[in-house]
């Protein structure tokens, strides 16, 4: 172990692991066995790099030339691992492992990458590298590339992912695969040893892990609120009244509901920092564990913040395309109709006028807030701020877009809420419904809002009078 401190990380490289490879013709010699579509892309992707590339094939004759950069050597496998100076890749998958067995002279004392991925998860296995390590137990066996497909090994540093996650149990040979994995271009994370490699494994498995609970919550929000409307304002007329209004459904009712469920989700995303306030004041401490269902709700709020935002987008969509619709037309004639009926020259009603363009622009300042919002939580943009910035624009600008998407609602609700004619079938508005939340988030601002706009409308009447 001591003289392995000693030896250089790669042959042809400095001892030190932060000074980079070199980059020339003739690099050091990086071996691969298989010679698959990973195998392909790794050699294309580390000629790239200046290192020279031998693979190892059971059948090196067969093989096409064209499909592999020029310099690349293509030998028998046992020739393969012999030129490599120090690291061998195994590029074939975990079933084949055992045919290699024969090459366990030539692999003794060099780095062997396993890049394979798990075929399903929780399996409760020995991870592929763990059996590798075991077949191979004078070799060093790192895990690491699986996470990167062969297409984005062949893409170039500016396209794909880049992210490497490398274990192993030997910490020389791990720095060996991390530096190569930088001098390729890409971010290697060092996750520790190999007992670590199933969950390496497991990662490309993975689909969206935490947006799950995020997308059911919206989901189901979303039903919820489509339902309600759908019921008071489709269903229910028609068996009352015999109404026909289900031409509203792919449009009207779309639009009504995606601003309630956006509503409801923002909230959701401040509700639990309140909830963890409180825990922690009844508490009379905050060095404890919150439960772990509030843990794991306070892990998701930027995630149900950007589906909120989505719902934001479609909103402002829909709405821009309700003109478009032939039965906004049809109204439109219907009531102008009306009027020349009922001999009135100028529809136009002042408290509308002021109700319509104060909804619109607090809809447009929050839509605008909310975007802002979205940028900041990408983690490029996000990991330019320090953290006071941070909790500003997070925090600061949250509640920001939060108020000003509940005085959309409020003043696009206007007095509406206070005459029967909104409840038909005893059913409150919906929008009354989607400010619930958002009211008991922000509480006091509520209030004070609901204040202006009772003065607002008080001076009006006033006025009027
Ligand atoms: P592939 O195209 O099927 O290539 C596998 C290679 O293994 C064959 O070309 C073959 O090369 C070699 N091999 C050695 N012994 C073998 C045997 N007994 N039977 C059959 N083939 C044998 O597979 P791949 O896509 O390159 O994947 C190889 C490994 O990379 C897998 O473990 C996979 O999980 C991992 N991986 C692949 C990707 C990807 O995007 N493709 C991404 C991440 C990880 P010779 O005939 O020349 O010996």
């Amino acid at each position: 172990m001591q003289n392995d401190m000693k030896t250089p990380l790669l042959a042809g490289a400095a001892s030190d692991a932060s000074e980079p490879l070199p980059r020339c013709p003739g690099g050091p010699v990086i071996s691969i066995i298989g010679s698959g579509d990973f195998s392909r892309s790794l050699a294309i992707r580390l000629v790239a790099c200046g290192f020279r590339v031998v693979v190892g094939s059971r059948n090196p004759n067969r093989i096409d030339r064209g499909l592999f950069p020029d310099g690349v050597d293509i030998r028998s496998q046992k020739e393969a691992v012999d030129s490599a100076e120090r690291v061998v890749f195994a590029a074939v998958y975990p079933e084949h492992y055992y045919t290699l067995v024969g090459l366990r002279r030539q692999l003794a004392g060099k780095v062997l990458v396993d890049v394979s991925s798990a075929t399903r998860l929780n399996s409760g296995e020995q991870s592929n590298a763990e059996k590798l390590a075991e077949l191979f137990p004078e070799s060093r066996v790192v895990k690491g590339f699986n996470v990167i497909s062969a297409w984005a090994l062949q893409a170039g540093v500016h396209d794909g992912s880049r992210q490497v996650l490398i274990c192993s149990d030997c910490s020389t040979s791990k720095d060996t695969v991390l530096q190569l994995a930088r001098s390729m271009g890409f971010s290697p994370m060092d996750v520790g040893g190999l007992c670590q490699s199933r969950d390496i494994e497991e990662a490309p498995l993975i689909l969206f892990p935490s947006w799950g609970g995020p997308i059911l919550t919206t989901f189901i929000l979303f039903l919820f609120f489509y339902g309600y409307n759908s019921l008071k304002h489709i269903l229910l007329p028609y068996l009352d009244k015999g109404q026909n209004n289900f031409h509203q459904l792919p449009l009207v009712t779309m639009n009504e509901t995606l601003p309630a469920v956006a509503l409801v989700t923002l909230a959701l995303v401040y509700l639990p920092g309140l909830v963890a306030a409180v825990f922690q004041l009844c508490r009379g401490t905050k060095y404890k564990r919150f439960p772990r269902w509030l843990d794991h709700w306070l892990c998701r709020r930027k995630q149900l913040g950007l589906l909120s935002f989505l719902c934001v987008v479609l909103h402002a969509v829909y709405s821009m395309c309700l003109t478009l619709r032939r039965a906004a037309g049809y109204t439109l004639l219907n009531a102008a109709y009306h009027q020349v009926k009922a001999d009135v020259e100028n529809s136009s009603v002042g408290q509308q006028v002021w109700r319509s363009d104060l909804y619109l622009s607090c809809g447009i300042l929050g839509f605008g807030v909310l975007t802002l919002l979205a940028i900041t939580s990408l983690p490029s943009v996000g990991n330019a701020f320090n953290w006071r910035e941070f909790t500003f624009v997070q925090s600061g600008l949250g509640y920001t877009a939060l108020t000003l998407s509940i005085m959309h609602t409020l003043f696009f609700g206007w007095d509406f809420a206070f005459f029967p004619v909104a409840y038909p079938y005893y059913l409150p508005p919906m929008y009354l419904l989607a400010l619930i939340l958002p009211c008991i988030v922000l509480g006091p601002w509520v209030v004070i809002a609901q204040f202006y706009i009772s003065c607002f409308l008080y001076c009006q009447y006033l006025i009027k009078a």
